[in-house]
């Protein structure tokens, strides 16, 4: 492996008593595009400011370019990484394009005056981050992406080989977040390394070839996104549940998240069974979890949407191999399952001959006596794969008593009540 550019070696650095960087290692090698993420407090800011000699590890080491950075006077650091920070802090008199020369002053002798090279580079700067029309402008008076901009120039204008950017698209609107991504993906393609601080986990799987999930001041995951990304991850840098897909456009993980730490239902709640697939299931089984009760679902295929949400809330599965139907073993299995339920709810999930088994099962489940509702099977809102199977069985189980509801919260309510009979029962 060549050598890395940065090097971050068993790195700790506190400001006090705890640790805000614990024993970190990372390599990062020349042309890499790295987002940082993880919750507050995380140890992202110390992990940019150790890299640029601004804290001091009290162990290990970080080496940029094969040499200690704290070893290296300012200049020389500044020449090889430029820092573009969230804020510009406090209110400066300057315009733009004075902001931008500052990022000359490394290159520069002494307290020598911009040379004519200066300005040139300086323009280059700015037109490529399309800011050279604002030269003259007090930087106070730019919009926060302008601003940002003029910071990303003032950093190119260091002609440095890492840029190091904390949160830049913080307190930007989505249309110059992108703008701002977009721009450091071509600066990345013409050969800068770059590690950027993150804070939307969206946009950091967009654009970033990998990514480094910090928590607690230690690494929890580094990788591409697709690996980093991962429910169990999420679930332990920020103690939320989430529901991870792959975009269709991009490829690239995308993350729903569901709600503050799962609520773990009461032993005795009542339990609800739900038969669903297809994603016609994901928003009522968390709707369900977080009213409290105990929620089971299947059978579903392994691959399918309503699968991968449920497992994302840990919620319990009677799960089939992908594409297959429902064996007689698992109809079983899931058969087991609903007659130790509740209520049983059937969404509006298409049937075909692969998921008619859990139709058979709602029948049995009613023949014992078990609430049964049918959500949002108004006309013609079931399709019907099995020539007509499918829509006997529901006609059966209407007939043995179950019950029709349109809508989530007219669901909630009926639940409700049954849970309320069977209290005082
Ligand atoms: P992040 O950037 O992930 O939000 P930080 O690196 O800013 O995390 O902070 C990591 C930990 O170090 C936090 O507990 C924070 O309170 C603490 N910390 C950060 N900066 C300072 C400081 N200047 N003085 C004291 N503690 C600090």
């Amino acid at each position: 492996m060549p050598k890395p550019l940065i090097e971050v070696r068993e790195a700790t650095c506190s400001y006090g008593p705890i640790p805000a960087l614990h024993g970190v290692s990372i390599q990062i090698a020349r042309g890499e595009f790295v987002g940082i993420v993880g919750p507050n407090g995380a140890g992202k800011s110390t992990l940019l400011r150790a890299m640029h000699a601004l804290v001091r590890p009290q162990e290990g080491a970080i080496l940029i370019d094969g040499r200690q950075v704290n070893r290296l006077s300012s200049r020389e650091l500044a020449r090889i990484l430029a820092g573009v920070p969230q804020e510009a802090g406090n209110p400066v008199p300057f315009t733009a394009l004075e902001i931008v020369l500052m990022g000359r002053n490394p290159h520069r002798r002494g307290l020598s005056w911009e040379s004519p090279q200066d300005l040139a580079i300086a323009r280059q700067a700015m037109e490529r981050t399309h800011t050279w029309h604002l030269a003259d402008r007090p930087f106070q008076s730019l919009s926060g992406g302008e601003r940002q901009r003029v910071l990303i120039a003032r950093a190119l204008a260091q002609r440095p080989q890492i840029l190091l950017l904390d949160e830049p698209t913080a307190h930007l609107d989505i249309a110059y977040q992108l703008e701002i991504m977009e721009l450091l993906t071509s600066l990345h393609r013409e050969g800068l390394t770059i590690l950027a601080v993150l804070h939307d986990l969206n946009l950091a799987a967009m654009f970033c070839e990998r990514l480094i999930l910090m928590s607690k001041g230690t690494i929890l995951a580094d990788g591409p996104p697709g690996d980093v990304l991962k429910p169990k991850w999420i679930r332990k840098a920020y103690g939320v549940d989430a529901l991870i897909r792959t975009h269709p456009l991009t490829g690239r993980p995308y993350i729903t998240l569901l709600s503050p730490s799962r609520l773990d239902p009461f032993r005795d709640a009542p339990s609800v069974h739900v038969i669903c697939g297809g994603g016609s299931g994901a928003g009522l089984l968390s709707t369900l979890l977080h009213s409290g009760f105990r929620v089971s679902t299947g059978v579903l295929n392994v691959l399918d949407s309503d699968h991968e949400a449920a497992q994302a809330m840990g919620i319990e599965v009677i799960e089939e191999a992908p594409f297959s139907p429902i064996s007689e073993e698992t109809h079983r299995l899931n058969l087991l399952r609903i007659l130790e339920s509740d209520a049983v709810v059937i969404t509006s999930v298409p049937f075909g001959h692969g998921n008619l088994k859990n139709l058979e099962a709602a029948v049995e489940a009613r023949n014992r006596g078990i609430p049964v509702f049918l959500l949002g099977h108004g006309q013609g809102a079931v399709r019907d794969y099995t020539g007509g199977l499918a829509e006997d069985l529901l006609e059966r189980l209407l007939m043995m008593g179950a019950s029709q509801v349109e809508s989530v919260e007219e669901l909630l309510r009926e639940l409700v009540e049954l849970s309320n009979l069977r209290q005082t029962r």
